[in-house]
């Protein structure tokens, strides 16, 4: 692993850069909350771009998925707490029921057609190796978020 300091802010634009095209192919809306501050995290960059662009991904499926056909909303975020960062990506989509959310991070565990189960199972285990975490909250058909923390670099900010 290639593990360097990173800038959460810059992390966040450029995975929004990254997934740009397939946000706007699918008539969706992103969007980056302010930062008060940068904060900064010892991280391989490109697994956490991995971690981040599945979950954008798997965001996008389910908004398209929602059934009330309103607009497909991304919401991408950061905050301090204590020693960590807190990662949020949230949408408004389909959501999941408690069935799924128990097996979310398993391995091959997929509700899509053509889905590969892999997403979650490697990003768990990616920001595990980080020293971090996922969690995840859901209500079905209002939205998902998940939340990545990671341990915070300090007297760097
Ligand atoms: P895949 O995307 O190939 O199905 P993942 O590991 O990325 O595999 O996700 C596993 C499952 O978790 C998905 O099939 C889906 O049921 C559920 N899931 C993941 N992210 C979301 C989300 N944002 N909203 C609703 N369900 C989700
Ligand atoms: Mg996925």
């Amino acid at each position: 692993p290639q593990t360097r300091i990173a800038s959460i802010s810059a992390l966040l634009k450029e995975v929004i850069l990254l997934t740009e095209s397939e946000v706007l192919m699918k008539g969706c809306q992103i969007d980056l909350q302010s930062l008060a501050n940068d904060l900064y995290v010892s991280v391989d960059v490109k697994q956490m771009k991995q971690v981040l662009i599945n979950m954008i991904r798997n965001a996008l499926e389910a908004v398209s998925d929602r059934l009330d056909g309103s607009t497909g909303r991304i919401e991408l975020g950061a905050r301090k707490e204590g020693s960590e960062v807190r990662i949020l990506i949230s949408d408004n989509g389909k959501g999941m029921d408690a069935c799924t959310m128990n097996r979310l991070f398993n391995q091959f565990f997929t509700t899509k057609e053509n889905g590969t189960g892999l997403g979650l199972s490697v990003s768990d285990r990616i920001v595990k190796n980080h020293g971090g975490r996922i969690s995840v909250t859901s209500r079905v058909n209002e939205g998902t978020s998940f939340v990545i923390s990671l341990p915070l670099i300090t007297g760097f900010t």
